[in-house]
């Protein structure tokens, strides 16, 4: 990290990321009060935008408005981003969150059954086909764009594509060519659990009724710390 600022509330640094060819710098603000992870969601956000923005220039992206076929792959979410994502399903009106709990019922009714709530000891690729296979859209799909944009995951930022968009429909997603983007959403995975951990994000409501409930609270630095320790790892 760069040059250091302490302000009533908040922790903010310039943030000097070097990840193969690719150098961000990045202003980054966590709050310096003890706070559960979740809380650093919005620094970490901005921050994978940011290292995106550097990956992308000067490269031609095929990503569309409206184009949700990605939105059917599995998406990788970690306890921290699956607590994040309750707090805004709990904050919306009720009749859009009825909506949304809804696709999730659906999601769950067909990825269950065919053996997919979980990795289990199939290889990434591996349960990857399977779950594309099932062609399930995202629950939080909106005519084929996403409804949370602002607020999707860390790991949806970081998928774009530079082949044509008909391709990503393919089953195999054969000629697929995604941007060599760096994932460092993955520094998010083991942030509280020390491990590894992550769920389908179409399972956020399964996943709710087995979550660990106990969250830490630590302040915004050493989280922000933890994530930039974990980064390559
Ligand atoms: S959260 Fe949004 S971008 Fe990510 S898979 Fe779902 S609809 Fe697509």
């Amino acid at each position: 990290m760069g040059q250091m600022q302490q302000s009533t509330g908040s922790f903010s640094a310039t943030l000097r990321l070097t990840i193969g060819e690719l150098a961000v710098a990045h202003p980054i603000a966590v709050p310096s009060a003890s706070v559960p992870a979740t809380d650093i969601v919005p620094a970490l956000q901005g921050l994978v935008n940011a290292v995106v923005a550097a990956a992308e220039a000067g490269r031609v992206v095929s990503c569309t408005k409206g184009c949700g076929a990605c939105c059917r792959q599995v998406v990788p979410v970690s306890r921290t981003e699956g607590e994040r994502l309750l707090q805004l399903v709990d904050a919306m009106p009720a009749g859009r969150r009825a909506g949304i709990e809804q696709r999730f019922a659906a999601a769950e009714a067909v990825l269950a059954p065919a053996g997919l709530a979980a990795r289990g000891d199939r290889s990434d690729r591996e349960f990857s086909l399977a779950y594309f296979a099932q062609r399930v859209p995202c629950p939080f799909l909106e005519d084929e764009s996403c409804s949370i944009h602002a607020e999707r995951p860390l790991i949806c930022r970081e998928y774009l594509v530079s082949s044509p968009a008909e391709l990503c429909a393919g089953p195999s997603q054969e000629g697929v060519m995604p941007l060599p983007v760096p994932k460092i959403s993955l520094a998010a995975r083991a942030l509280q659990d020390d491990r590894d951990s992550w769920f389908p994000l179409a399972m956020l409501m399964a996943w709710r009724r087995t979550r660990p409930t106990a969250s830490a609270r630590r302040p915004g630095v050493e989280w922000l710390q933890r994530f930039v320790g974990r980064l390559g790892k």
